[in-house]
């Protein structure tokens, strides 16, 4: 019976995925199409500004389209148990530095900071995952703020100290409390003008908690209209096996 059961949620959740992934491949293919399209029926009209700015969406949507592959796979690989995890000893400063540098380079017009105690005990983490959690939600901070505001990168003992803590906090939108378990599921993007600006495929949140999760660690969140802390938790490199394990909390 319960075999049943399962199998008949597991499909209707892959009913659910395969026709959530069609409408998100359908939008930018639609318009990578048309403005081809466009561009083929009506060369010689155009002006030479006009062929650059419709190739430049072009290449726009194409990135879209690469980025939703990329992140369809990584959730893809989560959910099949088939992703390795190869934990190491790190040091969270140093691996968070090169990531800012990165995404100040794409975003010149937000200020970026970073708070790091240098006092902190490395990391137990698979380095490569964890470069992934922080690009995201640094670049989430970005994404989600104007230019002009501040973005800070915060590391630090926790309450724990089996555990540090490490805060991304901009001066963006703003996230509803009653939308704080929603950004981390499959798909979500919350609406609002600067959501429907940006680009995004609503995996970014819930790829960064399932990774936190899997090699022990927890991530909360605080929320105004004068913007969002992403607060993460990971087991230190000496405690005990604890990458990996639930997260234990402070208590
Ligand atoms: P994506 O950014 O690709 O849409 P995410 O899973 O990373 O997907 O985020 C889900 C949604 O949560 C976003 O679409 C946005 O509405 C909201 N969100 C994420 N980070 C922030 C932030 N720092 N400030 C405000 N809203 C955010």
């Amino acid at each position: 019976m319960r075999y049943n059961k399962n199998m008949v949620n597991e499909e209707k959740q892959q009913e659910d995925f395969i026709s959530t992934v069609s409408h998100e491949l359908r939008t930018p293919l639609t318009s990578i199409r048309g403005f081809a399209q466009t561009m083929l029926s009506s060369w010689d009209a155009l002006d030479d500004e006009n062929k650059k700015k419709f190739i430049q969406i072009i290449e726009q949507q194409s990135n879209r389209l690469i980025n939703l592959v990329e992140n369809m796979l990584s959730v893809n690989k989560l959910q099949s148990f088939k992703d390795k995890f190869v934990y190491k000893n790190a040091s969270a400063n140093t691996l968070i530095e090169p990531i800012v540098q990165i995404i100040k380079h794409q975003y010149p017009n937000h200020n970026f900071e970073t708070v790091f105690n240098n006092k902190i005990p490395n990391i137990l983490v698979d380095v490569d995952k964890f470069q992934q959690i922080m690009t995201n939600l640094i670049e989430n901070a970005a994404k989600y703020s104007n230019e002009g505001t501040n973005i800070t990168v915060l590391t630090d003992f926790s309450c724990c100290p089996d555990y540090i803590l490490i805060k991304v906090i901009d001066e963006g939108i703003g996230i509803k409390e009653e939308d704080f378990d929603k950004i981390f599921t499959k798909f979500s993007r919350l609406d609002n003008p600067l959501t429907r600006r940006v680009q995004g495929s609503g995996l970014g949140l819930y790829i960064t908690k399932t990774l936190l999760k899997k090699m022990g660690g927890e991530i909360s969140l605080k929320s105004s209209e004068n913007g969002t802390t992403f607060e993460i938790f990971l087991p230190v490199e000496n405690v005990e096996n604890q990458a990996g394990k639930p997260f234990k909390g402070c208590g």
